[in-house]
């Protein structure tokens, strides 16, 4: 069973994902942690990837749907993939149509102005990835290590990216409508995450 996670940036996709997977046995697959494992270890894929990622914009359709589909492929016998910041156009969507089914599609919604004000204060861990909102000493506060903010969340990065996941990443709602289920996820990380267990129970209680 495959679970698309969208919504925008800063929604707390990648929270919700990571605390699923780890839960319930689900594969996490972030485009966007990839790109990072790809750009820290200077491959390729990464040169090419920073060139769109420091300016707010979608790496083109054609180089993440390769890259996913090597990645479903190299997976084996598993129990299901969360997909969390993917697809993240309709022709993403349309070209894994064939490739992977879709069961389930969780949008965390939270208003634009709270968007921008999580992601101006959002951190992360350069030691355990943990990700959190800076702290009065800059240090992380499950490890201890150093906060630092991706070059993405900075100001001006922002509002591109606010504006690509309107134009580019929101006609797949409309997409996705008959497996679709919106959360709000202007909560605690908790009050979340229990309303996406009750979409969950009721999805596997309908099948
Ligand atoms: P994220 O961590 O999901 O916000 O992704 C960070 C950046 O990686 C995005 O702003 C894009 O530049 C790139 N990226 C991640 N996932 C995708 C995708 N599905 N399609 C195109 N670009 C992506």
């Amino acid at each position: 069973m495959n679970i698309v996670f969208l919504g925008s940036p800063g929604a707390g996709k990648g929270t919700q994902a990571i605390k699923l997977s780890d839960d319930k046995g689900f594969t996490h697959i972030s485009t966007g942690d990839i790109f990072r494992a790809e750009l820290k270890n200077n491959t390729e894929l990464g040169k090419l990837a920073k060139q769109f990622i420091d300016n707010g914009e979608l790496v083109p359709d054609d180089v993440v749907v390769d890259m996913v589909d090597a990645k479903i492929k190299s997976l084996g016998d598993i129990k299901g993939c969360i997909l969390d910041g993917f697809p993240r156009t309709l022709n993403q969507g349309k070209a894994m149509e064939g490739k992977i089914d879709v069961a389930l599609v969780i949008y965390i919604h939270v208003d634009k102005q709270e968007i921008i004000d999580r992601l101006s204060i959002r951190r992360v861990c350069g030691k355990c990835g943990n990700i959190q909102p800076n702290s009065e000493n800059g240090l992380c506060n499950t490890c201890g290590g150093t906060l630092a903010q991706r070059d993405d969340d900075k100001p001006e990065v922002i509002l591109n990216r606010l504006t690509v996941y309107e134009t580019q990443t929101m006609p797949l709602i409309d997409y996705y409508k008959d497996k679709f289920y919106q959360i709000d996820g202007a909560r605690e990380i908790d009050e979340v995450y229990k309303d996406i267990l009750s979409v969950l129970e009721k999805f596997n209680a309908g099948n």
